[in-house]
């Protein structure tokens, strides 16, 4: 997967968070340290206007600081308008921890995370992200009652990746039937590129549709367990991108449609799971518009994680999260027609529609 490479120099002279690339008039920005456990995380809140902010903690092995606090920047400000264009009460935030969640995560840690989490008073909820399971959740659930995502035998909604999934496949079906004429996914020939959590359960969902799946992941063993279930091909080349195919699924990390891979991209539809898959919003938007691809807005169709998780808050029983999640058909199809009679790109049209929401609550207040 390639990324865009971030000149750390060039950075540095520039004013380190509020002159930050990524920054968008956030509301707060919270570092926390522990040196007991090891803890180092950012809390980034970008916008109450619609509601508390709530969006998940991401874990991972940064490069840098300059990396985790530009990652924390981008995935907050994407929650706020994810939960805006959803139709939710909710605004957006999102925190990492740095670190490797496989070998520096323990419960100490997350315990001292919730405790940070606790000490903003549920200006921001927390919940899974990359490199969280739910049990981290339900850990954090002990020392703060600011956390979704916790254990249905914890009284919660459970693992929300499974929903991201089906969310995502509604959006995907929407953007094959603006594509191709029809929502049908048999036969069609989809590279799924990160088989996490949600990942899989996209594989899943595709499979039983009769696709024709190809998975890519850093992840072998993943990658052949994954494989072994659901009799999908591992793809074994070295530039997913050039393949001729008719979808793209981002499910790994953000900004994989960038200046290095635009140009070589050959699906017809994108749409997946990561956020922030266009490295540069603006420009990458409208180069896809310009080639004819069918961009399903990460922020848009990865809802469902958001709906499940925010059913903890506002009490809705499962046959509502389902309602909600496949809603996320009818609102894509909308979002590319609007965009095609505007003249815009997808994520403008679904962006215009989010701010909307914000600009007439503010007014309200
Ligand atoms: P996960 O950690 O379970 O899975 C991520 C997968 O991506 C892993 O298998 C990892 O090995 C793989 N990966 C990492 N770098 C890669 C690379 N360079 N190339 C190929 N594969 C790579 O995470 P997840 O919960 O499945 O989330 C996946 C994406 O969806 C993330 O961007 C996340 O922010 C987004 N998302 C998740 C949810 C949710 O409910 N979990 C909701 C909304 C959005």
């Amino acid at each position: 997967m390639t990324t865009e490479v971030v000149n750390t120099n060039e950075l540095q002279k520039i004013d380190p968070v509020f002159g930050q690339l990524s920054f968008d008039d956030h509301e707060q920005i919270v570092f926390c340290n522990d040196k007991d456990t090891g803890l180092k995380a950012i809390i980034g809140i970008h916008n109450t206007v619609l509601g508390p902010a709530l969006g998940g903690t991401r874990m991972w092995s940064y490069n840098s600081e300059w990396d985790a606090l530009n990652d924390v920047l981008r995935l907050s400000r994407g929650m706020t308008f994810e939960s805006a264009v959803t139709g939710l009460n909710l605004g957006g935030g999102k925190a990492v921890i740095i670190g490797n969640a496989k070998t520096q995560k323990t419960p100490e840690l997350m315990k001292r995370f919730g405790e940070f989490v606790h000490s903003l008073s549920g200006r921001y909820i927390t919940a899974e992200d990359v490199g969280m399971e739910t049990s981290d959740m339900d850990l954090v659930r002990t020392v703060t009652p600011y956390v979704t995502g916790i254990s249905e035998e914890k009284g919660g909604a459970g693992n929300p990746s499974p929903i991201t999934a089906y969310g995502v496949f509604m959006g995907m079906k929407a953007a094959a039937k603006y594509a191709y004429g029809s929502d049908l996914l048999e036969d069609k020939v989809i590279y799924v590129e990160g088989i996490g959590n949600v990942g899989e359960a996209l594989v899943e969902n595709l499979s039983n549709e009769g696709a024709k799946i190809y998975i890519s992941d850093i992840n072998q063993e993943r990658l052949e367990e994954v494989r072994d279930k659901y009799g999908v091909e591992i793809y074994g080349g070295s530039n997913l991108y050039a393949e001729e195919m008719d979808i793209y699924a981002p499910c790994a990390l953000g900004a994989t449609v960038n200046n290095h891979t635009i140009h070589q991209i050959n699906a017809k539809v994108i749409a997946g799971a990561a956020n922030n898959q266009l490295a540069d919003e603006q420009k990458h938007g409208l180069m896809l518009r310009e080639k004819g691809i069918v961009y399903a807005p990460d922020f848009l169709i990865n809802a469902g994680g958001i709906i499940n998780v925010y059913a903890e808050l506002e009490n809705y029983d499962r046959q509502e999260i389902i309602r909600k999640t496949e809603n996320i058909y009818n609102t894509t199809l909308e979002i590319l027609s609007n965009a095609e009679t505007n003249g815009i790109t997808t994520h403008q049209a679904a962006f215009n529609v989010a701010q909307a929401r914000i600009d007439a609550r503010k007014k309200e207040k």
